[in-house]
Order: structure tokens, then C-alpha cells, then sequence
């Protein structure tokens, strides 16, 4: 509980000798498996983003996010807000939410959603052991397979980004 870095996992959702449903297989697809260790990255604070690298860094770091050049990199501008990601982000988080209202429908809840924490650890709003299922089942792995996409593109950019500026320090270099 004193971990800030844990603030989307709640300490009553660990339970001693049972995996924690967000590093839960909920099928054998191997696809699925390998979105697992990213997930739990972004779900316990240690995915490091532009903002923790300026917070824990000695040298003078600039927390802006080098994909847009817009904002801060936070957790919610990269998973959220992030132009250069629109396209990766825009049809998962449509599809989502789109489950999610169908869910909540069913269960004829209408408790507010907060769409951050949402992706961060659906279970947050697990209310019963069926919900707990259909999320598994549902949001998930739509969560996980967001979570990754956004990763991969992040890192897509950022190493073409990196190339073009070694191949410049190299040309500098040679004249
Ligand atoms: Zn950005």
C-alpha cells in the first residue's frame, strides 16, 4: 500500500497463492501471452516513459514526450492522448469501450467509468466472480493487446528516431 507506482492496483485484490488475474493466460493463444509482461509493466508503474526517466534521472531529462513533441510523456498522454499513436489507439479503445457498455448494460450497472484506470486494471471494476470472468474473457484482452500495439509503435518510432541521429552525428563525424 505504499507504493504510489501501485495506485491502479488495489492491495485487497492480492491474494496470497492466487495469481493476480492481470498476469493470468486466459487462453493458450501464444499472441496473448507474449502482450503479458508489457501489461504488467504499464499496470505496476515500471514501463518507463519520458516523466520517469526525468524523475529519476540525475541528468537534466526533458519530460517531453519525443513521439509529438505536445505534452509531458505521462502514463495517460501515452496510453491516451498521444497524436503520433491515434491510430493504433483509436479502434481498440472504440472497441473497449463498446464492450465495456455492453457489460455494464447487462449487469444494469451505471457506475462512472474512469477510461484510464480501465485499461490500466480492468478488474478494478470487477463487483463479483462473474464480472471478474467476463472481464477476463472481454476487456482484457483488448486492454493487453492496446497496451502492446501502443508499445510497439512507441518503440518503432523512437529507434527510427534514433537511427536518423546517429546516421547525422556519423555524417558530422566524416566531415
Ligand atoms: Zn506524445
Amino acid at each position: 500500500m505504499y507504493y504510489s507506482s501501485l495506485k491502479y492496483i488495489p492491495t485487497s485484490s492480492f491474494k496470497v497463492g492466487k495469481i493476480h488475474p492481470l498476469a493470468l493466460a486466459n487462453s493458450a493463444n501464444q499472441r496473448d501471452i507474449n502482450r503479458i509482461p508489457i501489461r504488467i509493466k504499464i499496470a505496476t508503474g515500471s514501463y518507463i516513459l519520458q516523466t520517469n526517466r526525468a524523475a529519476y534521472n540525475q541528468n537534466n531529462v526533458d519530460p517531453t514526450c519525443k513521439l509529438c513533441d505536445q505534452a509531458e510523456e505521462s502514463l495517460s498522454h501515452f496510453l491516451l492522448c498521444c497524436r503520433a499513436l491515434d491510430q493504433i489507439r483509436t479502434p481498440i479503445l472504440k472497441n473497449i469501450i463498446c464492450k465495456c457498455s455492453e457489460l455494464l448494460a447487462l449487469q444494469h450497472s451505471n457506475i462512472q467509468l474512469d477510461i484510464l484506470q480501465l485499461i490500466i486494471n480492468p478488474f478494478h471494476y470487477a463487483g463479483s466472480v462473474e464480472s471478474e470472468n467476463d472481464i477476463s474473457c472481454r476487456i482484457e484482452p483488448l486492454c493487453r493487446q492496446l497496451i502492446y500495439n501502443l508499445h510497439n509503435k512507441r518503440y518503432e518510432i523512437l529507434s527510427k528516431m534514433d537511427l536518423i541521429s546517429s546516421r547525422r552525428k556519423m555524417n558530422f563525424k566524416v566531415s
